[in-house]
């Protein structure tokens, strides 16, 4: 971790609803400044709505103020994964749902959407939410399928522009070598999602910058409730120094890209990051803080590293 030492990152996707203090600590001691939490299932099929509520209440209530806590700027983006659009009576009230909440403060996008079995409710819900991002003019985080993922991803893309959106607004994310030329050389920003074991290592995510360069890529975790690593972005960057990337690059695949791409949305204020956030951990939300009984809160005027 030495050779990323002062360096910033921006993970534009991760679920922290699933992952513990100790992740938002390692995350913050790493360098990540900011991050965007995408809107997903849990793991297993939701029954109701008012769970989808609570759900999108907390992205931009209590995991906003748990991230804080530790120095990180939180920011989500709204919207009915493809899985559950598969509940078709249920994802129609929860599209009733979610203009409430794409509006609110914080939220950059319309994500995270798309396919997963390619069914045609998931199209139909697909669609629907993507009037919604041009009608919030947001922009779109495309989450594209594990299985027949080609496919999948140029189903995405076809569909997104016969729905009239600019490819500048549309986030594709979980690329492979198979899919991102495709994604640049329509216009798109292509997102890649550095998982262990398996799919993208970042050894292969370097040598896609090295062939493609840095120009509308970025990094991410999305870190979840499987395994997966919430330092992803600056153990890619890290790997990315060691392998003579070069600096301007790392910094656009790792911070500046994820930014540029979501701040159209207007939410993002990059100087609410670029200098350390004040801590003080003994605040409260809703009356409740991340202290449990007897722990004296942190409190650091200027350095993130204080332990
Ligand atoms: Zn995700």
């Amino acid at each position: 971790m030495a050779h990323i030492k002062g360096m910033r990152f921006f993970d534009p996707h991760i679920h922290m609803t699933s992952r513990t203090t100790d992740d938002y600590q390692a995350m913050a001691d790493a360098g990540i400044v900011a991050l965007i939490e995408p809107a997903f299932w849990l793991g297993q099929p939701r029954t109701g709505l008012a769970t989808f509520k609570d759900y999108y209440a907390s992205l931009v209530g209590w995991e906003r103020f748990r991230s804080s806590q530790f120095g990180i700027k939180h920011y989500c983006t709204i919207g009915l994964n493809s899985r559950e659009a598969n509940n078709e009576a249920l994802a129609e009230e929860v599209m009733e749902l979610l203009p409430l909440f794409a509006y609110k403060e914080g939220v950059v996008g319309i994500g995270e959407i798309g396919f997963d079995d390619q069914t045609a409710a998931e199209e139909k819900f697909y669609r629907a939410q993507l009037e919604l991002a041009k009608e919030a003019n947001l922009p779109v985080q495309i989450h594209t399928p594990h299985r027949n993922k080609k496919e999948g991803t140029e189903r995405s893309m076809a569909i997104a522009l016969e729905h009239g959106l600019d490819p500048g607004m549309v986030i594709v994310d979980h690329n492979n070598e198979e899919t991102v030329k495709s994604v640049l050389d329509r216009g798109f920003w292509a997102a890649f999602t550095i998982y262990p074991f398996t799919k993208m290592g970042n050894e292969r995510m370097v040598e896609v910058v090295r062939q493609y360069g840095p120009g509308r890529i970025m990094v991410n975790s999305a870190a979840d409730w499987g395994i997966s690593d919430p330092l992803a972005v600056p153990k890619t960057a890290a790997l990315m120094v060691m392998r003579g990337i070069s600096p301007d690059a790392i910094r656009l695949v790792t911070y500046q890209n994820a930014i540029d791409a979501f701040a159209q949305s207007g939410q993002i204020n990059e100087a609410d990051f670029a200098t350390p956030m004040l801590i003080d951990q003994s605040e409260k939300f809703n009356g409740n803080t991340i202290l449990r009984g007897g722990q004296q809160p942190r409190r650091d005027a200027s350095s993130l590293l204080i332990k």
